[in-house]
């Protein structure tokens, strides 16, 4: 036994050292509390965790284009079709879960119930929006929505007839996808654009990076022999990236020592999250868990029949670096890495998919949109119908999928949900005081989420990956 403690410790080192780390940062966070440091101080002592922080954002980027890329070039074009739509079907189908949840809770809570003597209420001057202004307000919305998406897609359009008319590479895979994501990018261009308010415009444009990436992919893995060169390029470049994630990860349980103590020594008290705020985090909270410890697991279970805990289990450094970083993107790097490393799933899957996901599948972001938007509804004592409802699941959804995967973004883009039911938008000051902390609870949702995705998706394409490996076996046979 003892040398079975012994094997237990070294597989899990970084493990442990991670989980060390959040606690050690809780209680330094409280101890130094007392001590009121001031702003640039604070700065100083967290410079640790922004260093941890940068290390990571620094690998995104060529991460995101070298996996994707070889990826998607080692795949034939039928695999990656089909392994593209199943995380298309995962990705919706949680997210709307998610979103139904995150409504079941807050309707079944009601935090933000008896308003208008609380002290969260913003002075109780917003009257009650009728039901028919709201309404009058979701149809012009709707109707600016659909008039930057109809100018859009004429724009594509004519973009596309001119690739189909210079095409000489002869690829329909490639017009496919490039289809597939531009539609998605127009749809996050036109929230945004409807919404003056920009998800992405911290850091790079993770979107229009996997849009190229796919395509690039695509044309290179068709380029049989002449495109060897470059094919070997982008695989030697991943595993260069990796290899640096393996050094960063030694490093890791020190930053999130000091980002989570950091944040916890520049929070506001405590005491002040009381009442309606509380009981708003409550519903949050207890969405993000049944989502992510019973949902999820159990889908994953259903479909693949192996254990979701093992499986989560493997996740947890990049599950912790999640709650420290509160971003999906910075989170990438170690996620790939627990995913291959810890839980073994091929690396054709998660090179293809999980760059997507941490762009677009936001479960936690999506249950946080839902709840703080009828959370807000609630505390503006206005009802709300069914139809309003609806247009809240599919706005969160949207405003998921839009938000980049940065601390806060989901904050930001709050801002169409709230508009889209004509709720006030000001009225997210009323949430910010602990969207900090939200924030880091979904973010390590919206990683789980695409984990379990990368599981799933590659139970379901074992076929085509047999195939492949065949394919591979008999070509090295006949070489
Ligand atoms: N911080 C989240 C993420 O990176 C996005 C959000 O603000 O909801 O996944």
């Amino acid at each position: 036994t003892r040398d079975s403690v012994k094997t237990f410790l070294r597989r899990n080192t970084f493990v442990i050292f991670t989980v060390a780390a959040v606690a050690l940062g809780v209680v330094l966070g409280f101890a130094l509390r007392p001590c009121n440091l001031s702003s640039r101080e604070v700065k100083y002592f967290s410079f640790p965790g922004e260093l941890l922080m940068r290390m990571l954002q620094m690998l995104v980027l060529p991460l995101i284009v070298s996996s994707l890329v070889t990826g998607i070039s080692s795949l034939d074009s039928k695999a990656s079709g089909k392994m593209g739509i199943r995380a298309i079907v995962y990705y919706m189908v949680t997210t709307f879960i998610a979103v139904f949840i995150g409504i079941v809770m807050v309707i079944i809570i009601r935090p933000g119930k008896g308003s208008r003597d609380s002290p969260v209420a913003s002075s109780g001057s917003i009257e009650p929006v009728q039901a028919a202004d709201a309404f009058l307000d979701l149809i012009r919305w709707a109707e600016s929505f659909y008039k930057t998406l109809y100018k859009k897609i004429v724009l594509t359009k004519n973009v596309t007839i001119m690739v189909n008319a210079t095409d000489n590479f002869n690829s329909t895979d490639l017009i496919q996808v490039s289809n597939l994501s531009t539609i998605l990018q127009t749809i996050q261009e036109t929230v945004e654009e409807v919404v003056p308010v920009s998800g992405s415009s911290n850091g790079v444009n993770a979107l229009g990076l996997v849009v190229f990436s796919m395509c690039f992919g695509l044309v290179i893995g068709n380029m049989k022999q002449q495109g060897q060169a470059l094919r070997d390029f982008f695989d030697c470049l991943n595993e260069a990236i990796m290899r640096l994630v393996a050094i960063i990860i030694w490093y890791a349980p020190v930053g999130i020592l000091f980002l989570i103590a950091g944040k916890i020594v520049e929070m506001k008290d405590l005491a002040q999250v009381g009442g309606q705020l509380g009981m708003y985090t409550v519903s949050v909270i207890v969405g993000l868990l049944i989502h992510g410890l019973f949902v999820l697991p159990l889908l994953f279970f259903v479909v693949t029949k192996k254990n979701p805990f093992t499986f989560i289990a493997g996740l947890l450094q990049a599950l912790i670096t999640a709650l420290g970083t509160s971003s999906s993107s910075a989170t990438l790097p170690i996620t790939f890495r627990c995913l291959e490393e810890n839980n073994h799933v091929d690396k054709r899957v998660t090179r293809f998919v999980l760059p997507v996901g941490a762009t677009i599948n936001m479960d936690g972001t999506a249950l946080y949109e839902a709840v703080a938007a009828i959370f807000i509804a609630q505390v503006n004592d206005m009802d709300l119908n069914f139809g309003q409802i609806l247009t809240i699941s599919i706005t969160a959804t949207a405003a998921s999928i839009g938000a980049a995967g940065i601390p806060q973004a989901g904050l930001v883009t709050m801002v169409i949900v709230l508009t889209s039911v004509g709720l006030p938008t000001e009225d997210i000051t009323l949430i910010i005081a602990v969207d900090w902390f939200l924030d880091r609870l979904r973010t390590t949702t919206n990683v789980l989420g695409d984990s379990f995705g990368a599981g799933i998706v590659e139970h379901l394409s074992r076929q085509e990956l047999q195939n492949q490996d065949v394919e591979i076996s008999n070509s090295v046979i006949e070489e």
